[in-house]
């Protein structure tokens, strides 16, 4: 039997059977937009009658270089005889015709990525015969005059502006600015220019034969799947290109057959904040690209309740239920034929950041989805992005004080921007990503050959269409800020100016957009990081994400804000505190450094002296701000040469002084004193130079060869520990040794350490202190002999920053400034690995480190504090190895705790697992 390559709207139920059974499969033979309209009839939702040309059928005619497959056309026209039977209309046929769209669809929704052509069947025949029938001279050539500048741009590949420029030209002529108040008589006259137009751009007639039309717009479709614009999608959207599109034929019903017809789009809440409002836009009389193009000034839905009352109450019947059907806000596509509705499209609405979050989080209270469905709906990039840089309300405030407010339009997609403004995609891209500028795009309004611009941009701006316009949903889509339809602007794309309220902006000025409020600010506003507090739908899911985590999420902070901001967004933790940072801080590096240049023992334990107080206070700022929580303190890791100016600095000054001492020097006053100074240090820093510090003198190294500075901090980090504990506060001091490779400096210097902890909390008086020794493993022979190092080692925790370094035998310094890029984009490395986790090397060092320690010591606490540990994949690798916690920067918390929860909903809470 010949392949089945065409479905009937009725026949899901052999599409699932052929596919498996599953939903997923079901779009990916029909595509999203046919599977929902097969679904939708399923359900029994009003569609116009029609059928499915698969996405097995698109990738056959492009692999056998734009050929139909065997069966497919004559399968086509068996289709067409049914969608004739159940309209009781005929294709062609000049009586009684039936018309027909051909839109694109493929499995994930790539909004006006692809071609759609409606009204297909028209021919000059058919129009005639259209237009005895309905007794309406005017829909039928503005249906056909449509169909021809549709057919010309889409199918025959023609300028779209080749058809504008007539249409403009033609309504300046007769003085009118709408569409609508063209006649009868007028769309007559545009259907032949048009015609005219196809004739001089192609050299042949428009193809009166409507199944000529069918099969050319059928190929478009399929050929669409590689256009450019399609391409770049995917790209961005990380759409594989083997998917295909499916093509629907469906039965046409019209919005402009009159004042009792329309079309409209709509969400089914408000796809910016996530509120249940029927949100969208419609326009009577009128066919769907006007809506979606924003050429029309429309509607806003709910005032259908007034203008079409029967039929609005019947959409939000349907829309509900189909919300209930899929569990999800839906993006719906509708037209009103003479008071009667049909559905043309659904599918689930794209929305911001913050609107899927409050839509998961309703859906669990109204009882759609349970709360697991709400957390793995959301992705860690849409909370990265509610944690995102805003415009505060001050700043706007004071920027509008001072007359910098330039324009105002709708908030389509929240967020703060500021860029140099230009005024076409090719340009914002160029500018973007050669000249690596911050860019905001600006256009009238923006299509689908815009998107590549538009991906670049860190914001976009028009000044024409609504909150469903392309511009808008693509930036919803993915996170750009965008305002919409800001009405005041007046763009001059040949002078390449803008101009609003009598300010004029110039290609590559500056302005700010903030997405949130739809304000468009000249120059750069300050931005600052929005408050996770005040987001108490996010904050419901966090917890949420938490009941369901096995893996806590702690963070990497060095002072007590930095504490006191990770623990507000949830960390469990303190994983990673880098002491030395405190050391750079300008009151303390002389003491730092004469601790360095110390001659004697004594010299070096009173320059230890005077920084043991700072510590202390240091530690007991952290142990106060996580008052109940441990908090892992590193002990100093970078080589001591970090402490000191560079060699060329000194080198510069010594000259610099000598050149300014030189008269006195002459006249024998010797040589100026900070001179001596100098040259002191500069033999220091000299004899502390190694070729390869990163890997010579740091880490437990360091603390061999030079133990007083970490028995001064050890010191200070106990006694601030028993001096908050003292207080009533909750102290859990973990103190981690760096870089450790043997067995053997462990136990060199942890119990030298440890008799220091011992001897504090007995001067203190302190009896009970629940206190850790333990190691970072970061060498590979560290992981290697995890087994050994778990003996001495009360806790293990991961710094990827040095395992990856050390495992690939990359510089961390340098590989990302020139290499890793190119071993990225040669696909020699799938990812960069200082970002995620290797996971077949440094993933089974970890591996076999997690399972050897736990062997020695199966109490082992096991972190990770390299910067993977914000990272959801080497998060969710960390969960199945067995690890208790990641630690992560402050700001990424709230999505490590998201990817934690993801991690346990995919595999499981159990310990660990086959990997
Ligand atoms: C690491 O190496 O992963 C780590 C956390 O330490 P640092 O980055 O300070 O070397
Ligand atoms: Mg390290």
């Amino acid at each position: 039997m010949n392949k089945k390559w065409v479905y009937f709207f009725s026949e899901v139920n052999q599409a699932e059977a052929y596919v498996g059974g599953s939903w997923d499969s079901v779009r990916g033979l029909l595509g999203g937009k046919g599977a929902n309209l097969a679904e939708m009839t399923r359900i029994g939702v009003p569609v116009p009658p029609g059928f499915i040309v698969t996405t097995e059928a698109c990738n056959a005619f492009l692999a056998a270089g734009n050929t139909f497959p065997e069966g497919m056309w004559d399968q086509m026209m068996a289709s067409l005889a049914e969608v004739e039977k159940a309209s009781g209309k005929k294709f062609g046929d000049a009586t009684n015709p039936l018309l027909v769209s051909c839109r694109s669809g493929a499995k994930f929704s790539m909004p006006g990525m692809m071609d759609t052509v409606l009204n297909i069947g028209l021919n000059d025949a058919t129009a005639e015969g259209m237009i005895k029938l309905t007794g309406n001279e005017r829909f039928v050539n503005d249906s056909y005059r449509r169909l021809v500048m549709m057919f010309g741009a889409v199918v025959l590949g023609i300028r779209d502006e080749a058809f504008e420029e007539v249409l403009d030209s033609y309504k300046a002529a007769k003085g009118v600015k709408l569409d609508t108040d063209l006649n009868a008589a007028d769309l007559k006259e545009l259907i032949a220019r048009f015609k005219d137009v196809v004739k001089k751009e192609k050299g042949f007639d428009f193809p009166q034969n409507p199944l000529e039309q069918i099969r050319l717009a059928t190929e478009a479709v399929f050929h669409s799947w590689n256009g450019k614009r399609a391409f770049d999608y995917r790209r961005k959207a990380g759409i594989r290109d083997d998917l295909g599109t499916a093509v629907s034929i469906v039965t046409m019903v019209f919005g402009n057959m009159g004042w009792d017809s329309g079309t409209g789009v709509a969400f089914t809440r408000d796809p910016s904040t996530g509120e249940k409002k029927m949100y969208g836009e419609y326009l009577l009389n009128a066919q769907g690209e006007d809506v979606v193009a924003g050429i029309r000034n429309t509607e806003k839905i709910v005032e259908m309740a007034k203008s079409l009352p029967e039929a609005y109450k019947q959409f939000m019947d349907i829309t509900a239920k189909l919300e209930l059907h899929y569990h999800n806000m839906q993006d719906v596509e509708f037209t009103i034929e003479r008071g009667r509705l049909w559905m043309l499209q659904t599918r689930d609405g794209k929305r911001t950041a913050a609107a899927e979050v409050k839509i998961a989080v309703d859906m669990v209270g109204e009882g759609l989805i349970t709360k697991e469905q709400a957390v793995s709906r959301v992705t860690p990039e849409q909370v990265d992005a509610l944690l995102h840089p805003q415009f505060d309300t001050a700043t706007m405030a004071e920027a509008e004080k001072k007359g910098l407010l330039f324009a105002k339009g709708v908030n389509a997609s929240p967020g703060a921007a500021s860029g140099q403004v230009y005024f076409d995609a090719d340009t914002a891209e160029r500018m973007a990503k050669e000249h690596k500028q911050a860019v905001i795009m600006v256009r009238p309004f923006t299509k689908p050959d815009d998107v590549h611009g538009m991906l670049a941009a860190k914001g976009i701006l028009t000044s024409e269409g609504g909150a469903t316009s392309h511009a808008a949903v693509v930036a919803r889509q993915f996170g750009v800020p965008c305002i919409v339809g800001a009405s005041s602007i007046v763009i001059d794309l040949d002078k390449r100016i803008m101009t609003a309220n009598g300010a004029i902006l110039h290609e590559g000025e500056w302005i700010s957009i903030d997405g949130a409020t739809g304000k468009v600010f000249t120059g750069e506003l300050k931005t600052s990081i929005p408050d996770l507090e005040e987001q108490k739908e996010l904050l419901t899911l966090l917890n949420w994400a938490d009941e369901m985590a096995r893996l806590q999420v702690w963070a990497n902070a060095d002072y007590p804000k930095d504490a006191r901001r990770a623990r507000s967004f949830g960390a469990k933790g303190i994983g990673l505190c880098r002491t030395e940072h405190m050391f750079f801080e300008p009151v303390r590096l002389p003491t730092v450094q004469r601790m360095i240049l110390a001659k004697t023992h004594e010299d070096r334990e009173a320059a230890l002296n005077e920084l043991l107080p700072y510590q202390r206070s240091d530690f007991a700022g952290l142990f106060n701000a996580m008052d109940g929580y441990p908090v892992i303190i590193r002990l100093i890791d970078p080589p001591l040469h970090e402490f000191m100016p560079s060699a060329e600095e000194l080198q510069e000054k010594i000259i610099t002084s000598r050149i300014q001492g030189f008269a006195g020097y002459v006249l024998g006053k010797g040589e100026p004193a900070d001179v001596a100074d100098m040259e002191k240090k500069l033999k220091a820093v000299e004899s502390l130079h190694e070729s390869n510090p990163m890997m010579g003198l740091r880490g437990v190294r360091l603390s061999i060869y030079m133990p007083e500075i970490v028995e001064m901090q050890v010191r200070a980090i106990f006694e601030a520990a028993c001096d908050e504990t003292l207080k009533g506060v909750v102290v859990k001091p973990e103190v981690m040794i760096p870089l450790t490779g043997t067995v053997k400096e462990l136990e060199w210097i942890q119990p030298r350490l440890v008799r220091i902890a011992k001897q504090v909390l007995e001067e203190k008086g302190v009896k009970e202190l629940h206190y850790k020794f333990g190691t970072m493993i970061e060498i590979p022979r560290a992981a290697v002999t995890a087994g050994e190092i778990a003996s001495v080692a009360e806790f293990f925790s991961f710094g990827t920053n040095d395992l990856t370094q050390m495992t690939f035998g990359y510089s961390r310094d340098d590989a990302e400034r020139n290499f890793l890029i190119k071993y990225v984009e040669e696909g020699i490395l799938e990812k960069n690995p200082f970002q995620t986790l290797d996971i077949g090397g440094v993933g089974k060092l970890m591996q076999m480190a997690v399972n050897d320690g736990r062997a020695t010591r199966p109490s082992l606490e096991v972190g990770i504090c390299g910067e993977h540990g914000g990272d959801p994949a080497s998060i969710e690798f960390c969960h199945l190895i067995g690890n208790n916690y990641v630690s992560c920067s402050p700001f990424r918390v709230p999505v490590a705790r998201l990817a934690a929860a993801h991690a346990a909903l995919k595999h499981g809470k159990g310990l660990t697992q086959d990997l």
